[in-house]
C-alpha cells in the first residue's frame, strides 16, 4: 500500500503502550529484518525513565526496597541529575547499588565529545547497549541551551540528501535512551560548562538521527518524562519543545489530540509533490495538500504556530517560482518558514542554495506575508548540524560500524 522505506519492525517495545515497532534492525527499503538484526534485538535495560512514579514505586518494591525510595532516586536523577550511588546520601549505603543497578543502568557510552564555537555547541556520538549509535547535540545561546536529540538509531525515511537518512533505520530507541540524552546534557550544563548561557537546560528538539513520529509511543512517553515536575520529570515546558516530522499524517493527528502545547515542525523541502516525492520518499504516501491539512489542523487545536522547514538546495528546491508557489500555500496560515541552508555531508551531490538565491527565497516568502527565517549552521565543524549526524562515524549499509576518521579537523572535547 505505500512506497515508504520504512517497513515494520518486529520486536516488542520496552515499554510502549500499543506494542508497535521495536528494537530489531530493519535495512531501509527491506521488508525483513536485515541480517545480523537477530543479536542486535535484545531491549534495553529497563531504567527509571522508562517508568512513571508509580511504576517505579512497583520497581522499587520488587527489589526488596521501601516505595519512597522510588521518589528518592527520581529526585537524584531528575532533580539533582545525580546518577553516582555515592552522591545519593540520603538513600543507605546498602540499597544505593542495589537500586541504581536496578533502575538506573548506563544506557548511553559516550564514544566521541566534538565540540565547536567555544564550547557552545557539543556534539556527543553514544553507543548504546547493543552496539548501535547515536548522536546529541547541544546548542548554547546567550537566552537557552537547547539539546537535539535523537529518537531512533539511523533513519528509515530515506531522504536523499539527509546524511543520517542513507545508513537506513537500525531500531527505534526507547523512552529512557531519548530522556538520558536529554538529562546528561542537563548535567553538562548545570555544570557551567557551556560559556555565555544559562546553566538550566531548556530547550529539546526532536530533530537528531530518526522521525520522531515513527517511535511515536517512547517519543510521547519521554515527553511527559521531560515535562513532568521533578522528581517524575525534569520539568520542562511544553511550549519549549519540538517535535519534528517529515509529514506522517496519521500521527500529527494523534499528535493534535494529546493536548499537549509542542512546536510542530513539518520538513516540507519541496511545495510540488513532483518534487517533495524525490526529496522525502513519504510524500509518495502523503502529499503535500494532505501534510499542510495536518499542519493547520494541529495549528488550529493547539493554537501553536508550525514551523515549516525547508532545506535550501542549490538548483534543486531554491527557484523563484516554488518560493512564490510557497508563499501561496502558507499565506495566511499559523506557520513560520525555517529555511536551511544545506549542510554538506561526505561524497553528496546536493549542495546549499547560494546566498543570492537564499536571499531572493526569503524577500518572495516574506513578500507573500509568510514569517521566515534563516536558520544558524551551528556545529557545521563537528558534523553536528542538521542533516549531518553521524554520516562521518557510519558507512552506508553498516549502521553500527565506527567508519575510519576522515580527519575533518574536528576538535576533540577536553
Ligand atoms: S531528513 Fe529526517 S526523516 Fe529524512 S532521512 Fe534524514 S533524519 Fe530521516
Amino acid at each position: 500500500m505505500t512506497t515508504l522505506p520504512i517497513l515494520e519492525l518486529t520486536a516488542a517495545p520496552p515499554a510502549g503502550p500499543r506494542g508497535d515497532a521495536g528494537v530489531a534492525h530493519v535495512a531501509r527499503g527491506s521488508a525483513e529484518p536485515a541480517a545480523g538484526a537477530r543479536h542486535r534485538a535484545a531491549l534495553p535495560p529497563r531504567h527509571l525513565a522508562d517508568l512513571d512514579l508509580i511504576g517505579r514505586r512497583a520497581a522499587v518494591a520488587a527489589l526488596g526496597e521501601r516505595e519512597f525510595r522510588a521518589a528518592q532516586l527520581s529526585h537524584h536523577y531528575f532533580g539533582r541529575l545525580v546518577r553516582d550511588p555515592a552522591q545519593m546520601t540520603d538513600v543507605p549505603v546498602a540499597a544505593r547499588d542495589r537500586l541504581t543497578e536496578g533502575l538506573l543502568p548506563n544506557l548511553l557510552t559516550p564514544v566521541r565529545k566534538l565540540a565547536c564555537d567555544g564550547g557552545a555547541t557539543r556534539k556527543t556520538l553514544w553507543r548504546l547497549h547493543d552496539g548501535s549509535l547515536v548522536e546529541s547535540v547541544l546548542m548554547g545561546y546567550p537566552d537557552r541551551i537547547t539539546i537535539c536529540v535523537s529518537s531512533q538509531a539511523g533513519c528509515g525515511m530515506g531522504c536523499p540528501f539527509c546524511a543520517t537518512g542513507q545508513a537506513g533505520l537500525t531500531r527505534n530507541l526507547s523512552t529512557a535512551e531519548i530522556v538520558d540524552q536529554v538529562v546528561w546534557f542537563a548535567g553538562v550544563a548545570a555544570s557551567g560548562a557551556v560559556p555565555h548561557s544559562p546553566a538550566r537546560l531548556s530547550h529539546v528538539v526532536f530533530m537528531g538521527m530518526g522521525e520522531p513520529l515513527a517511535n511515536y509511543p517512547r517519543v510521547m512517553q519521554a515527553i511527559r518524562r521531560l515535562i513532568a515536575p521533578p522528581p517524575e520529570g525534569l520539568g520542562l515546558s511544553q511550549r519549549h519543545i519540538t517535535v519534528s516530522t517529515v509529514g506522517l499524517v496519521p500521527a500529527m493527528q494523534r499528535l493534535a489530540d494529546e493536548d499537549l502545547a509542542l512546536t510542530l515542525a513539518l520538513s516540507l523541502h519541496a511545495p510540488d509533490d513532483d518534487l517533495r516525492d524525490e526529496l522525502v520518499p513519504v510524500n509518495q504516501r502523503w502529499k503535500v495538500a494532505d501534510v499542510l491539512q495536518a499542519a493547520w489542523d494541529y495549528a488550529a487545536r493547539t493554537g501553536r504556530r508550525v514551523s515549516i522547514e525547508y532545506a535550501l538546495i542549490r538548483d534543486v528546491n531554491d527557484q523563484a517560482w516554488r518560493a512564490d508557489l510557497l508563499g501561496r500555500l502558507l499565506t495566511g496560515r499559523l506557520a513560520h518558514v525555517n529555511l536551511i541552508p544545506l549542510n554538506p555531508t561526505p561524497g553528496s551531490r546536493w549542495d546549499a542554495s547560494p546566498k543570492p538565491v537564499e536571499r531572493e527565497f526569503v524577500r518572495r516568502l516574506r513578500a507573500a506575508g509568510v514569517p521566515t527565517t534563516v536558520r544558524d549552521t551551528r556545529g557545521r565543524e563537528i558534523d553536528g548540524a542538521c542533516g549531518q549526524l553521524a554520516a562521518s562515524e557510519i558507512e552506508p549499509g553498516s549502521t553500527t560500524g565506527l567508519a575510519s576518521s576522515r580527519g575533518r579537523g574536528r576538535k576533540a572535547e577536553q
